[in-house]
């Protein structure tokens, strides 16, 4: 099998393994209690902590542990955005990119439909940028958060997070990004990027499904979501995942060691992989930035052919791939991403996406890129 959809999951990688093992079996202790092996537990996980604000450039004491990327992107729109108001009760805006993952869009969904929170959607252009331009426009004295995703999932785009941060802190607004998928391949440090909350998921960089981390900025207040007994300093209460977090941290960890290696080898990868695909389906529109995009993201709509067609004749062929998010597979509503690029919705429904893991080799995206052209094929001639 060539699995290219590493921007749904990817597998625990050995390193991880082998790092977070003695806190699932001998040192299993809770790091809340007082004994030896819940110092042990404590210790490890704070350890963990400081692995990811390593990595993130903020303070050890800014890292909140989740049970994922959604958790995270929850706790930040949310949690930031019921605690601004609090403060000024003028601040009763949020405003999303129209391209955000669902964890943000419902979050922000929730926050009107529930606590009278009214929502700005900002447009994206046809790559799925957001125009700083566009940002300001909405941003103002009664915003309580802005959230823009750093990458995305669907079509890869990478956004200009540091100018649309920029815009936000003139507002004195917090501003969050989704750097769930940008996690490994991008450079994070939030300093530089200028942001007050970033959310990364441990499954997209070979840690463990269910583990994810939110930095928020010491400035910055959240109102919990979880109550509890107040762990993760009262912000997400629940007895901590220290394997998964140290899982979380490793694989932080490894991936931005290799980063700066990885990254520039699935560009050049991936930049092959889209002209054999284009050469072999002259038809194929690649959507999303041809230039600023994730590295290893590779989106295709093929006009007139459904994407899930193509997807089953792949995986005939033994190429795995997704035909948008993960998520959203399943459903058969076109792509709300897709559709905010000015796609039509018919388009919308023939999307591909193949997103490269770090492992892939050339010999892999040449017999995938040759798959793609028989698959095409095969789902044209039963279409004629
Ligand atoms: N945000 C983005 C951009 C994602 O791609 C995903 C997962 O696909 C998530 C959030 C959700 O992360 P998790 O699966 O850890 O809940």
């Amino acid at each position: 099998m060539i699995y290219l959809d590493a921007a749904g999951t990817t597998p625990v990688r050995r390193e991880v393994l082998e790092a977070m093992w003695p806190y699932l079996t001998g040192d299993f202790g809770n790091p809340s209690s007082h004994h030896e092996l819940g110092e042990r537990a404590h210790t490890a996980l704070e350890a963990a902590r400081a692995d990811v604000a390593g990595v993130l450039g903020c303070r050890p004491s800014e890292v909140v542990f989740t049970s994922g990327g959604t958790e995270a992107d929850n706790l930040a729109v949310k949690g930031i955005a019921l605690a601004r108001r609090s403060a000024d009760p003028r601040r009763n805006r949020i405003a999303v990119s129209a391209v955000e993952h669902p964890a943000v869009l419902e979050s922000a969904r929730s926050l009107a439909r529930l606590h009278g929170f009214a929502v700005d959607v900002v447009a994206v252009d046809r790559e799925g940028r957001v125009a700083p331009e566009a940002l300001a426009a909405v941003v103002g004295p009664e915003t309580a958060v802005v959230s823009v995703m750093y990458a995305n999932n669907e079509v890869g785009t990478v956004q200009p997070i540091a100018d649309l941060a920029a815009i936000a802190r003139a507002a004195r607004v917090p501003f969050h990004t989704d750097a769930v998928q940008a996690a490994g391949v991008l450079p994070l440090g939030v300093r530089e990027l200028g942001v007050d909350a970033l959310s990364i998921s441990g499954h997209k960089l070979g840690a463990p499904k269910g583990v994810g981390a939110l930095f928020v900025a010491g400035r910055v207040s959240v109102e919990p979501l979880v109550d509890g007994g107040g762990q993760e300093r009262g912000v997400r209460s629940g007895t901590e995942n220290v394997a998964g977090a140290v899982a979380l941290a490793t694989a932080l960890r490894l991936a931005e060691a290799e980063r700066t290696t990885a990254a520039p080898r699935l560009v050049a990868l991936r930049r092959d992989f889209v002209a054999h695909v284009v050469e072999l389906v002259p038809e194929a529109l690649l959507t999303g930035s041809p230039e600023d995009r994730l590295p290893g993201s590779a989106s295709f709509c093929f006009p007139r052919v459904s994407g899930e067609s193509v997807l089953l004749e792949l995986e005939r062929r033994g190429v795995v791939c997704s035909s948008g998010s993960a998520c959203a597979a399943g459903s058969s509503d076109p792509s709300h991403v897709l559709l905010a690029l000015g796609l039509d919705a018919e388009t919308a429904q023939t999307a591909v996406r193949f997103t490269l893991p770090a492992s892939v080799t050339r010999e892999e995206l040449d017999q995938a890129a040759v798959a793609l052209g028989e698959a095409y094929a095969a789902v044209t001639a039963i279409a004629r």
